[in-house]
């Protein structure tokens, strides 16, 4: 069995080109068999996560980027559903409104880190800040140059106090971009998601690829590694992703907390 986990890791300290990059590889995996192998994986995030609420000493945080209709909403929908509500949050990132914008870029995101026990997801997150802000230059270069730094150290600061984290980077190209646009103005059911900002941005697309190459790159580290998922097919994005999810909660070696004295001696009336 392929290990997606270990496949689609960006290895800390090496280079990313996402030329070299199929948005279209499946990993030897077969569509067929893709669909029973989301569900076994989704059974096992939920036995997972309740361990981890079970224990309250540690938290998951999935970071999601991508660019514009690269399926962070339909990663979202489909697998973080295998989550209980009562122990997962979802954080979608805008444009930085009122408070927000009288704080430093960090002060939104480190409110919304996940609490012990839980698993907090982010639909765009600080990354922004070195994604979309250094392509429109929204603060000048020295500024945002500075942020990758400051973004490491920041992710190692939470994961030495228990908040582990995982973060996807949902690659497409430009022409599956396209044929989703497309259908989001044919299918009624989708009109609602065409955006003409959208559609501006597009225009930016190697200036984005660019800017994911240098984050990703700089701020894949052993405590928050970066995993550039293939994402073309839906189907694969949502295997390796909850793979991945799998993998990393397997790897926290959650345990039950032991019970306080023996339960053998307790006695109902
Ligand atoms: P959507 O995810 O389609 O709802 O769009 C959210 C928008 O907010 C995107 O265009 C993001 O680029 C933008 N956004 C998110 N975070 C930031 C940020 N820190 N600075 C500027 N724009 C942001
Ligand atoms: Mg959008």
């Amino acid at each position: 069995m392929r290990d997606l986990a270990s496949e689609l890791l960006i290895k800390p300290g090496t280079r990313v080109r996402l030329a070299k990059i199929d948005p279209s590889n499946t990993h030897g995996k077969h569509k067929d068999a893709a669909i029973p192998q989301l569900t076994k994986n989704l059974d096992r995030l939920s036995v997972l996560q309740y361990r981890l609420y079970a224990e309250s000493k540690r938290s998951l945080l999935v970071v999601l980027q991508g660019i514009d209709a690269g399926g962070k909403d339909g990663t979202v929908r489909h697998v973080m559903s295998g989550f209980n509500p009562q122990g997962a949050s979802v954080t979608s990132f805008k444009v930085p409104a009122g408070e927000e914008k009288q704080h430093d870029y960090l002060w939104r995101v480190h409110k919304a880190a996940p609490k012990f026990g839980e698993i907090g997801i982010f639909n765009r997150s600080h990354y922004e800040d070195v994604l979309v802000v250094r392509v429109h230059n929204l603060v000048p270069p020295a500024v945002w140059k500075k942020r990758y730094e400051q973004i490491n150290n920041f992710e190692q600061m939470l994961a030495d106090n228990g908040v582990n984290i995982v973060k996807f980077f949902l690659y497409i190209d430009k022409d599956e971009q396209k044929r989703r646009f497309e259908s989001r103005l044919e299918d009624p059911e989708k009109n609602w998601k065409f955006s003409r900002g959208d559609l501006e941005e597009r225009k930016f697309w190697d200036d984005y690829t660019a800017a994911f190459e240098e984050a990703i790159e700089r701020c894949s580290t052993p405590c928050a590694p970066w995993y550039v998922i293939p994402a073309n097919k839906k189907w694969f994005r949502n295997l390796a992703v909850s793979d991945i999810l799998v993998h990393t909660l397997e790897s926290m070696k959650l345990k039950y907390p032991k019970p306080a004295g023996d339960l053998q001696k307790i006695q109902f009336e």
